[in-house]
């Protein structure tokens, strides 16, 4: 028997181990994580997430014309891979079609904007930049706008700005009142005094976020524009005017025209969710406008036929009635279809709704099909989206999900992992 000497292809891939050097960084590491994620040639399971494109500049056409008489500009919002929609097509496809700019969460998503060809200003809105990683370097070094909040960011900035020899722009975010990340309101007259008297950074953006802007009846957002407003005019007399004031989201941009300042933050909007839901959402009309750009889909990969009293699934949560018909689908939660579905929430076969029997297991769940007369092994199933099939028209939105589960439509578009291939459309 001959010998193979090269090694088996999954350990030939496997990088060697990090080494853990003095300044905490790793030997060999790269600078920045990128993320990996499922591509749709590698794909095998008929599981899979198609991305609307044309919903996509549908709902970038819709936002701008509801916020038309203010003209903000518009910074989207793709942190979280674009909200699961894939964050380098999502940015190409709202680049050429006349976006502004972008904004991301983390240093790593603005790098893989940069990586994809992205040349508008993208803002990294984590403001955190990492003792370890050298991050406001290397925000630098790929053309991202920094958001600091503190005394020691502007200082590290101006530092770096020197040694450079160029001026270097950031966006300085306030704490308005949602308690989170920004400058208080008690520590910004300082924070300003700093910036007015350092000539090497440029404060080219002042930012906020509000904390109830999905509420038009909340007075939170009156009490934080006001804020807002009065750490304009401090900036104002010290002579700093920023180039962009922005503070609000997809529903502050909808629900509060005084939020539109130089650019608005709209994410969930742009992927077709109304950031309004729930019995007696307010913007109904706006909510109409939308239309969702991803769609998940799966098949049917077995099929059997139980008696009265068969169990289904880990622990055997669920019992046949009476003759059934279940369906086992290859999708489960480590792909983003939540456990908290298990006999709770429904799918789409045949253009119908069936409903999840037994608990989501990892990979594979299971449905009750005895009502979806001609089913049959490798039927499409929709878990999120519309389906049109010989039983009728139906429809499961992030909205239906988030209800059933118990969370917000942003937690179930953002679950579908990275094990999912994003296929993209130009229907
Ligand atoms: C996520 C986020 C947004 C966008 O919010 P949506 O509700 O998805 O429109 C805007 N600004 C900040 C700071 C955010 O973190």
């Amino acid at each position: 028997m001959k010998e193979s000497a090269s090694p088996p292809p999954d350990q030939a891939e496997a990088p060697d181990p990090l080494v853990e050097q003095a300044d905490g960084s790793f030997e060999g590491e790269p600078r920045v994580l990128k993320p990996r994620r499922a591509a749709p040639a590698d794909a095998v399971r008929p599981t899979r997430a198609d991305i609307n494109l044309a919903a996509l500049r549908h709902n970038l056409r819709a936002l701008t014309r509801t916020v038309a008489a203010d003209k903000p500009a518009i910074w989207g919002v793709l942190k979280a891979d674009a909200y699961g929609h894939g964050a380098p097509a999502i940015a190409r496809t709202l680049e050429r079609a006349g976006i502004d700019a972008f904004s991301v969460a983390l240093l790593e998503e603005g790098i893989e904007l940069r990586a994809a060809g992205i040349t508008l200003p993208i803002l990294v809105m984590g403001g955190y930049y990492g003792p370890r990683h050298r991050g406001l370097e290397d925000a630098l070094e790929h053309d991202l706008t920094p958001v600091l909040y503190d005394l020691e960011g502007v200082d590290r900035l101006a530092a770096l700005a020197s040694q450079r020899e160029r001026r270097c722009a950031f966006h300085l975010k306030v704490d308005t009142g949602m308690a989170r990340l920004g400058a208080s309101l008690a520590d910004v007259d300082a924070l300003l005094d700093r910036v007015a008297s350092a000539p090497q950074v440029e404060l080219r953006g002042l930012m906020s976020h509000l904390a109830c802007a999905d509420d038009p009846s909340s007075e939170a957002t009156a009490l934080q524009l006001g804020h807002f407003s009065r750490v304009r005019e401090s900036a104002k007399l010290r002579r700093i005017e920023p180039a962009f004031c922005h503070v609000a989201n997809s529903a502050a941009s909808v629900a509060f025209p005084s939020s539109r300042l130089g650019a608005v933050r709209p994410g969930i909007a742009l992927f077709g969710i109304s950031p309004f839901f729930g019995p007696g959402a307010p913007f109904g009309d706006f909510a109409k406008e939308l239309r969702p750009a991803m769609r998940v889909r799966t098949e049917i990969v077995a099929l059997r036929t139980l008696a009265d009293g068969d169990r289904v699934g880990y622990g055997h949560t669920w019992a046949a009635i009476g003759t059934r018909v279940v369906a086992t689908i290859p999708m489960g939660y480590a792909d983003g279809l939540s456990r908290a579905l298990s006999n709770k929430g429904a799918v789409l076969v045949r253009g119908k709704r069936a409903s999840v029997a037994g608990v989501v297991s990892m990979d594979l769940t299971s449905i009750d099909v005895t009502a979806i007369p001609g089913v049959r092994v490798g039927d499409e199933v929709v878990v999120l989206g519309n389906q049109e099939g010989p039983l009728g028209s139906a429809a499961i939105s992030a909205e239906d999900i988030a209800n059933w589960v118990g969370t917000i439509p942003w937690e179930v578009i953002t679950s579908i992992s990275r094990r999912v291939p994003r296929f993209y459309r130009e229907p």
